[in-house]
């Protein structure tokens, strides 16, 4: 008897993008691709009427289609260098679809490498070709003859003989010239050959690991046992460490458990903490079977580095939220460090949260997942005390270094004494002290709050939402509207707390600020990180190279300069604004600036002299300057999640937000109500469950000619949202005379 090949069709998602073909469509494999079209591969189809064929990805194969056989279709071809893509990450795309909306195929998209041939890129080299002892020697005449970047080069060559050409010229910003000078001198020597594969030989992986503190132990033996008592359950961590309490040696320590089981780690950290330091440091450890992916590789090597992982050639993936997808045939553990990072939520449709993405791979995979924190999400806290997660602690910094101290000065007073510069008195006085020991300062201005909110310079008083305890956001019409329930207000001229005629919208830019420090300490060296300074590429590293060679006194920064770097030498950092941050309209405010206070407060002090913070405020009672200059996570965690308890927030509820947008504005409104309307008429038994907020425009709410409305809908289940925004997108598409409005969810 004859046996029936298995799995005579496939199924098939085609790669168009109208929302209402988001389906898998059935076709026949013929004999000639028969074994070649598995789950995964991308093929060519004939699609629609005509002779017009399309691309598609293959989600299953079956011998029972759902159509009417005879009238099924032949795959074309299965298209040139298509590699099966993981079935656990075609679930993780069904996942993804059905939590965050949008289409199987954007899913898709998001968790499959764009598949592109690598050109080989040449990377330089710079490698050290003299013993240790011959080249402290040449570093002490350098030091002499104060040839700084001479300096530069050899002591990091000291601390690594091998180093990337791009980091010597960019970060150490030493030239070519000179270092053909060094070559001459016989020193070092440019290499030639394909960093990212090998970018270490010699010593890599090799080095020594510290012995762990205690504390560290306890966290590693702690997490071990309860990965053995819960035998092949996925289990989540929280790792809730002060910064410098060595966390990072705490994850390289159970990644290098998992590597012994022969399995795979892949390690999450925001692309801007993605620093040499921290790279460095895990390619000693592990060597070559790590691979990074980071912002700068080109397509093609990012393709590059997920077949090294699923050819089995490396173990360890480090990288920023796409490093998630990487195809580990055994992985073990997830790990996702700086968790609470907004940089882990896409802003791209599928708008998924890596974290929950991690634990939904980590189930689907048998693999655990380690999320690290100073400054602990409150989600992740929340789940952590619910029992959902086992959480850890190390309170200590690893030498015992004291935390900074913290001091708040209330920008009311100085107000009142007359001196309206954003620098206070003590903050003035704090870096005129540094300047003269020659110690550095950051200065850290939190441009987050750029929407436009009103507060009164002489008591401090914030206009908010009567309903949602959030502050009204100014508008060009002379309004005051609030961005989550519409409410709209006209724009006060008088304080409505104490009557001062002082009220208005807080602005303030890095630049001004620049001007204003260097008009004040004319002597000083002052640099400045922004969006702007740091636009061209490695703009970002230079400065931070520049100031960790201590070039300047002074760095003034966006968040951008809270993150990565141990500078030893500064011992002040200075909050210029902490309101900005405060009074951002979106419920997490409060939370965000304390995780911005802490994490500015720990850059200050990491060497041996003790660090100062001064953080200055118009709103010095509010508790998340308090707890944060108590740094005392704990009580801040208390504090909010009983704001968010009682105005119904996450995480104590759900929120989902439904935004339409459109080139139409009275498209996107007449839509929007039209689902608001919907919505209070349904008698669906879920929408008991459910609270609807708005409609009301977005925070910026036209950007690029693009109008955005926005529904919030809050739940104590989350179950009940999704079925809300599976009506809501089964509505959008049967009725084609809203196609001009887009519709995205936003789940958190
Ligand atoms: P975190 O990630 O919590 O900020 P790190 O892991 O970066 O902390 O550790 C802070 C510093 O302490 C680093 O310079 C690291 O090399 C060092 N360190 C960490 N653990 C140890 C240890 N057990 N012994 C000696 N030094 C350590
Ligand atoms: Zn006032
Ligand atoms: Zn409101």
């Amino acid at each position: 008897m004859e046996k029936t090949p298995a799995g005579r069709f496939a199924k098939i998602i085609v790669d168009i993008s109208r929302e209402s073909l988001d389906k898998a469509f059935d076709y026949h494999v013929p004999d000639t691709l028969s074994g070649k079209v598995v789950p995964g591969v991308q093929v060519t189809v004939p699609f629609g009427k005509g002779r017009r064929t399309v691309d598609g990805f293959v989600i299953a194969l079956t011998d029972t289609p759902s159509f009417d056989p005879s009238r099924i279709r032949d795959i074309l071809a299965v298209k040139e260098n298509s590699v099966a893509m993981e079935g656990r990450l075609i679930s993780l795309a069904a996942w993804m679809k059905n939590r965050y909306g949008g289409s199987f195929n954007q899913a898709l998209k998001t968790v499959l490498p764009v598949k592109k041939k690598v050109k080989p890129v040449e990377k330089k080299t710079v490698v050290l070709c003299v013993s240790k002892e011959a080249a402290v020697q040449m570093l002490e005449i350098f030091d002499r003859k104060k040839n700084k970047a001479r300096v530069r080069l050899m002591s990091a060559l000291l601390q690594e003989p091998q180093i990337p050409y791009e980091f010597v010229t960019g970060k150490l910003s030493v030239t070519p010239a000179s270092m053909k000078k060094m070559e001459e001198m016989g020193l070092i020597r440019i290499e030639s050959k394909e960093v990212y594969r090998t970018p270490l030989q010699g010593n890599a992986g090799r080095k020594k690991s510290f012995t762990l503190t205690e504390e560290q132990q306890a966290v590693v033996d702690g997490i071990r046992r309860d990965e053995a008592q819960a035998a092949a359950t996925s289990q989540v961590f929280l790792i809730h460490g002060v910064t410098g309490s060595g966390k990072t040696e705490v994850y390289m320590e159970l990644i290098a458990g998992q590597v012994r089981q022969g399995k795979q780690c892949i390690m999450l950290i925001p692309e801007i903490a993605l620093t040499y330091q921290t790279v460095m440091r895990f390619y000693s450890r592990f060597g070559s079977r790590i691979s990074i992916l980071h912002s700068k590789l080109s397509a093609g090597e990012r393709y590059d580095q997920y077949l090294r992982a699923k050819r089995g050639e490396i173990d360890i993936m480090i990288g920023p939220r796409s490093a998630l997808f990487t195809p580990f045939p055994n992985l073990g553990l997830i790990i996702i460090d700086e968790e609470h990072e907004p940089s882990y939520q896409s802003e791209t449709v599928p708008r998924y949260d890596a974290r929950e993405a991690a634990i939904q791979m980590g189930k689907m995979a048998g693999a655990d997942v380690v999320l690290g924190s100073a400054t602990p999400s409150l989600e992740s806290y929340y789940a952590a005390l619910q029992g959902r997660y086992h959480l850890y602690k190390l309170p200590h910094r690893v030498h015992g270094q004291k935390m900074a101290s913290v001091q708040v000065v209330d920008l009311r007073e100085e107000m009142e004494e007359g001196n309206r510069s954003p620098f206070s008195r003590v903050l003035q006085q704090g870096i005129a002290r540094r300047l003269e020991r020659g110690e550095q300062v950051m200065l850290f201005l939190n441009r987050r709050g750029m929407a436009g909110f009103l507060s009164c310079r002489s008591c401090g008083h914030v206009i908010k939402c009567p309903h949602c305890d959030i502050s009204l956001s100014v508008h060009r019409d002379g309004k005051m509207v609030c961005h989550y329930c519409g409410y709209e207000a006209p724009l006060v001229h008088k304080c409505p707390s104490c009557g001062s005629p002082d009220i208005g919208q807080f602005r303030a830019g890095t630049q001004k600020m620049e001007e204003l420090v260097k008009k004040k300490f004319p002597k000083a060296r002052v640099l400045r990180m922004d969006a702007d300074t740091t636009r061209e590429k490695g703009g970002h590293e230079k400065i931070l190279a520049a100031f960790a060679s201590q070039e300047a006194d002074i760095l003034i920064g966006t968040q951008m300069i809270v993150k990565g770097h141990d500078f030893p030498n500064v011992t002040l950092v200075g909050v210029l604004a902490a309101d900005l941050s405060l009074n951002v309209p979106d419920y997490t405010a409060a939370e965000r600036t304390f995780q911005l206070l802490t994490q500015a407060a720990g850059r200050a002090g990491r060497g041996y002299k003790k660090g100062e913070v001064i953080i200055q405020t118009y709103q010095p009672d509010h508790f998340a300057i308090e707890d944060a200059a108590a740094q005392d996570y704990r009580k801040f965690y208390d504090e909010e999640i009983q704001y968010r308890s009682i105005l119904h927030y996450p995480p104590v509820y759900h929120l989902m937000e439904f935004q339409a947008s459109s080139s139409s504005q009275e498209m996107a409104e007449a839509y929007i109500k039209r689902i608001r309307r919907l919505l209070d008429k349904s008698r669906a038994p879920v929408m008991e469950k459910v609270e609807a907020i708005g409609p009301s425009p977005a925070p910026v709410a036209k950007v690029k000619d693009i109008y955005r409305q926005r529904i919030y809908l809050k739940s104590k289940e989350e179950d009940a949202l999704i079925a809300v925004k599976d009506a809501i997108e089964l509505y959008y598409s049967r009725h084609p005379q809203f196609a001009a409005v887009s519709i995205q969810f936003y789940l958190r």
